[in-house]
């Protein structure tokens, strides 16, 4: 079963707002302290650059331990590649070899396609969109790309044993630009074999059906301390035999695994408590062995290591891209604590029971004790696999309900990276366009980074831990829609909170403007603007948009007869503002209340009739109208980023210090990436 952690939805909002705007002047006149934010942008996707805010003064043992950690995220970076499709690999260092072997004229449009396309794919890990999980095509002709590949010497292409120059083009070449073939990596029809239909890599020669009754034979639904069965293999089939290829070493992936063992071995050795050491051998010893019991009791070690201020990410992890939610994909994240802005998650999460008790929904639904929910704002300093280029903004681990509901779990902000997306869009025009008034594009400007970290912090913090399930209720009951409810429910818990006058009281905000600012684009964003992330004619899929749509909607059409929420036309342009906030936070309350039962309850019915009937379907003129205005802002709706670089100083050999440097060329890093950690062979 999937949980929610990945908090995607915020991004608009972050990308909406900036609290303090310099102009393009300023920066001009202070080119030395500026920072550059966005350093690349192509199709729809941008790239940005992070800092990584007070790493000087962390101790050296701190440093090393950052390093090691980042090189381990590193060394899996082809992991997410092949898990994505079997081919990306391939794919991938065809591209690759061309950029760095071609010696033809590059300064054309074609061959700025291929950039393009490269760029792209390095983006997603793959040839399927990072989020759509739709395969892309080149703007490109297969005649160019097979005249670039016969530019190339062989000896520089990923060729199989046996495999010429024209068996490579005539292999990729339906691959890349077939839009028939492996369209879709994910696929989440369930009237279809999803598993059949899916382009990634989690599955070979197997059925649905198959899949389904191989884990059905091995799952024992009586136990209450499951393993996460299947989160770590590949499912094929041998000799007519439905097997297991289990990730670890001397397992599939060994080359990758084995280096990001031996980076975690030197990690090991300068932790900074008892129990960080114990849960990083326990890590070592599940990548050795495969063990998903390990993995569990890794788990458990890592949920309980509260006092180091490094922490990390770091494995196969969420199951997103498996339409079976079972396979994981590789990622990993490197942190340490920011200490002050993690006063305000103390608070929150101190407060956890306040909250719990508080809320409007059912008695019967709430928790009578919450316990182990343990908040932090983190600085990032690596991202890797599955996070990188394109990162969560929070993160709520480990998944396994058995671990979360006894031990708890681990919820984090990523500050600054919400800071940096903030800064990126200074001054893009956004607001100016979309927000109604000149007085809420001041609020949004004043306010709009402290209101989006703080629903982070509600979000992942308290959302998704409130409530609780009626005895006998399956986790499993809301299937398909599952997902957006979830993460409809963590929402609407923070937004109800937001603007609740404690959270004055508890310091967290100056006044409840700051809810105001949330409030406006938390709607803005679910009626309008999000749509700039789908293509027109099409529907929402994304679970986290679905929620958007669901919640804006519904309170939308509930609050029309009291103009809670005003939706109108000025200049031939849609704005939509709040007229009412009180009314709108009861309306709120009353989604939250119907939402918790519907989880409480496993009310497939009603979950799926919320879910369709406001969280699916797209006006199309309004979609038009929308895609038109943000078109003209020539602005890209995704986001990534590339790493800052750790470079260890040495005196005799020792490590005396880690200085961070920050590139700016993407393709560099891209290129110097596929060069050092690139250990996996071209097919697994
Ligand atoms: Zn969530």
């Amino acid at each position: 079963m999937k949980t929610f952690k990945f908090l995607i939805f915020l991004m608009m909002s972050v990308i909406l707002f900036s609290c303090d705007i310099k102009t393009e002047k300023q920066t001009e006149d202070q080119p030395n302290d500026e920072f550059k934010f966005l350093i690349d942008q192509f199709d729809d996707l941008k790239i940005m650059r992070y800092q990584i805010p007070d790493f000087e003064i962390l101790t050296l043992e701190q440093k090393k331990l950052v390093y090691y950690l980042s090189q381990a995220a590193l060394a899996g970076r082809d992991i997410i590649f092949d898990q994505n499709f079997k081919h990306n690999l391939c794919i991938r260092r065809t591209l690759e070899a061309i950029v760095e072997n071609y010696n033809g004229d590059k300064e054309n449009a074609e061959y700025n396609n291929v950039m393009v396309y490269l760029k792209r794919v390095w983006f997603s890990n793959g040839i399927h969109h990072h989020y759509s999980t739709e395969k892309f095509t080149p703007d490109f002709s297969k005649e160019y790309f097979a005249e670039l590949v016969n530019a190339v010497n062989e000896s520089k292409l990923p060729l199989q044993d046996g495999e010429t120059k024209e068996d490579l083009i005539s292999k990729l070449t339906p691959l890349m630009f077939d839009t028939a073939i492996a369209s879709k990596r994910v696929c989440q029809d369930s009237e279809m074999d999803m598993i059949v239909n899916s382009a990634n890599n989690f599955y070979e020669g197997v059925t649905q059906e198959e899949v389904e009754k191989y884990y059905s034979a091995i799952i024992d639904i009586t136990d209450i301390t499951p393993v996460s069965h299947g989160l770590n293999s590949k499912v094929v089939k041998e000799d007519g035999k439905v097997v297991e290829k289990v990730y670890k070493i001397g397992g599939m992936y060994t080359e990758a695994i084995e280096k990001i063992v031996y980076w975690l071995e030197k990690a090991s050795t300068t932790t900074e408590t008892a129990v960080q050491k114990a849960a990083m051998e326990k890590l070592i010893e599940y990548y050795k062995t495969g063990d998903l019991r390990t993995f569990d009791e890794f788990n458990i070690l890592w949920v309980n290591d509260l006092e180091s201020e490094v922490d990390y990410v770091n494995g196969f992890t969420e199951v997103y891209g498996d339409p079976l939610g079972m396979k994981a994909t590789w990622e990993s994240v490197i942190n340490f604590k920011d200490k002050i802005a993690t006063e305000r998650a103390i608070i929150i999460s101190d407060n956890a029971q306040w909250f719990e008790d508080n809320s409007p929904t059912d008695p019967r639904f709430k928790k009578k004790e919450v316990k182990g929910v343990s908040a932090k704002v983190i600085t990032v300093a690596q991202l890797g696999g599955d996070c990188y280029p394109s990162t969560p903004i929070g993160i709520n681990l480990p998944n396994a309900d058995w671990i979360r509901a006894e031990y708890g779990s681990k919820s984090v902000t990523m500050e600054n990276i919400t800071f940096s997306y903030d800064k990126a869009s200074e001054g893009n025009g956004f607001l100016e366009e979309f927000v109604y008034s000149q007085e809420e594009i001041g609020l949004a400007k004043k306010y709009g980074f402290i209101a989006g970290n703080l629903h982070t912090d509600l979000h992942e913090c308290l959302g998704h831990g409130s409530g609780q399930l009626l005895p006998g209720v399956s986790t499993d009951a809301l299937k398909n829609y599952h997902s957006p409810l979830e993460e409809a429910r963590a929402d609407l818990f923070a937004l109800y909170y937001l603007m609740d006058k404690k959270m004055v009281d508890f310091g967290l905000m100056p006044s409840l403007e700051v809810a105001k600012v949330e409030y406006n684009g938390y709607i803005k964003n679910g009626l309008m603007t999000q749509l700039t992330r789908i293509e027109l004619g099409k529907s929402i899929e994304q679970a986290h948009m679905r929620n958007r749509q669901l919640i804006a909607k519904w309170c939308y059409e509930k609050g029309v007869a009291e103009n809670v929420i005003l939706m109108e036309k000025r200049d031939g342009k849609t704005f939509v503002f709040i007229n009412d906030y009180e009314k709108l936070r009861g309306i709120f309350a009353e989604l939250l209340i119907e939402v918790q039962r519907i989880k409480s309850e496993g009310d497939y019915e009603a979950g799926k009739s919320l879910v369709e009937n406001y969280g699916v379907k797209v006006d199309y003129e309004l979609h038009k109208e929308i895609l038109d205005r943000f078109k003209k802002l020539n602005l890209a709706p995704y986001g990534g980023f590339i790493n800052p670089v750790l470079v260890p100083v040495k005196e005799n050999g020792e490590i005396i210090d880690i200085k961070v440097e920050y590139p700016d060329n993407y393709t560099d890093q891209m290129m110097e990436y596929s060069k050092k950690y690139s250990f996996l062979p071209d097919y697994n």
